[in-house]
């Protein structure tokens, strides 16, 4: 049993059970528990000491399945309203099938010309899903926030210029603190990303002009015009809500400005699928960077983000390594997207985005899109309709922010029972919709970006909230 090389005849057989878990696992999706808490103990199974005699392919495989399927959280399914998750078209999962089966490295050309072929395809079909001109150019990345890294390395990079530096080679040593603005809906992420580069979290400054993070433009401006070469960051999307920074207005201020836009829309840049919702993304043809994921909206399993540039001849200055003898170059016939994001050895990521795009269209995704604003309006109309639930946003996307508001009770108090509403959701797990604060209130806040959500669905979240709102004041 020591050797995988004793097992070659069980490849088969083992993906053969995956093939035959799985549609039990899929066809019960629509109605399991998004999370089921009594499944836990199973988890124990996967401990213990390293086997020194593995126990076979099959045997170990069978495990993982039996373990995986019973305490799975199925966020893949349609109930899953927490954060923003998307789940797996069934294109997509069966091309990511695809990518283990095939195992190639997406470093660059000299290890998969498939591989690097499928990501200038769907690098392209994403740049015209969504509107933007061309001769963008981008990278595939683990995340939006490696793609915010991608970006925001590539602002750096420019603005460093302005000072006469090339950062790759010299670094920020020496530099003045690279001014960095946004208004108040940016995303933890990008302040990830801000982290990583070197330029600290706390170097963004924030013009907000209330407690929602709405932009304040008028101050935005004044503090451009005494700051010298900038980097903007605009929000296409923000998760409380599902609100938009004003993005053509960011890029006229970029534009005035001498700033470098990057624009975060991890989720938000789905919007410009339709013309029901474009206005939202309006002006992002006119930013530098654009980060955003494909794991969510675009239903592809993880991991799986993009980021589209206005001048992709910026990214092999930003990351490409520097040579060993048997390295290709950014340039280099055999080189690729391995030397033009941050990651070097890398799946091809590209083949679920290729296969869902290639099998649904921009028709299917505009289709898509639709019903889940329209899916997030009727849940916003069963709100309104609910004598203790209150709305506290518009609706402009996919997201809606709202309490539980039976009468009675005093600010605080609604703050502590929706918190603990949030909490009370993930533990009851027939829907998952997670707690956060909003203009200063605990509120509810679910997304609804999976192909499988139905009415039906949402209005069991409505009813499990107000069940479980009602339990909770009664027994507080
Ligand atoms: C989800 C999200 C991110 C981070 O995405 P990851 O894929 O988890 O890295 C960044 N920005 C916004 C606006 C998001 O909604």
């Amino acid at each position: 049993m020591a050797d995988p090389l004793h097992e070659r005849d069980e490849t088969l057989p083992a993906l053969r059970e995956v093939v035959r878990a799985a549609g039990p696992y899929l066809d019960a999706l629509p109605e399991r528990l998004v999370y089921d808490r009594a499944a836990e103990p199973l988890l124990d199974r996967l401990g213990g000491p390293l086997p020194e005699d593995g126990r076979g392919t099959r045997a170990a495989v069978e495990e993982l399945l039996r373990v995986g399927t019973a305490t799975a959280t199925a966020s893949a399914g349609p109930r899953f309203f927490h954060f923003v998750i998307g789940g797996a078209t069934p294109a997509a999962l069966a091309a990511d099938w695809v990518v283990s089966l095939l195992d190639q490295n997406a470093f660059v050309r000299a290890s998969s010309r498939f591989a690097d072929t499928a990501e200038r395809v769907a690098l392209d079909w994403l740049r015209q899903l969504f509107g933007l001109p061309a001769g963008w150019g981008g990278a595939l990345t683990a995340s939006a926030t490696f793609a915010n890294v991608t970006g925001l390395a590539l602002a750096t990079h420019w603005w460093a210029e302005r000072h006469g530096v090339d950062v790759a080679s010299a670094g920020l040593a020496g530099l003045p603190r690279m001014p960095v603005l946004s208004g108040g809906h940016v995303h933890p992420s990008a302040r990830k990303a801000l982290q990583l580069l070197g330029h600290g979290k706390d170097t963004v400054e924030v013009f907000a002009r209330d407690g929602t993070g709405r932009v304040d433009l008028d101050g935005l401006r004044r503090r451009l015009g005494a700051v010298g070469p900038a980097v903007v960051i605009g929000t296409a999307g923000e998760p409380n809500a599902g609100d938009f920074d004003p993005v053509a207005d960011l890029a006229d201020l970029a534009g005035e400005h001498c700033a470098w836009l990057h624009v975060d829309g991890a989720f938000g840049l789905f919007a410009a699928l339709s013309p029901r919702t474009a206005h939202l993304t309006a002006g992002v043809e006119r930013a530098d960077s654009v980060a955003a994921d494909a794991h969510k909206w675009l239903n592809v399993p993880y991991e799986s983000g993009f980021v589209l540039v206005r001048d992709p001849s910026r990214l092999g200055p930003a990351f490409g390594m520097p040579g060993a003898p048997y390295l290709p170059g950014p340039d280099d016939p055999r080189g690729g997207y391995g030397l033009l994001g941050p990651e070097s050895s890398r799946r091809a990521r590209a083949l679920p985005i290729w296969a869902t795009l290639a099998a649904y269209g921009r028709g299917g995704y505009r289709e898509l899109v639709e019903r889940h604003c329209d899916l997030a309006r009727h849940l916003a109309a069963a709100v309104d309709a609910a004598p203790d639930l209150e709305r506290l946003a518009e609706v402009p996307l996919n997201v809606v922010c709202f309490r539980y508001r039976p009468p009675g009770l005093a600010e605080p108090e609604l703050d502590a029972l929706n918190r603990r509403l949030g909490e009370a959701l993930l533990d009851d797990g027939r829907v998952y919709a997670g707690a956060t604060v909003y203009d200063g209130r605990a509120a509810l806040r679910p997304a609804i970006s999976n192909w499988r959500t139905t009415e039906g669905d949402l209005d069991l979240l409505v009813a499990v909230v107000r069940e479980l709102g009602d339990r909770l004041r009664t027994t507080a």
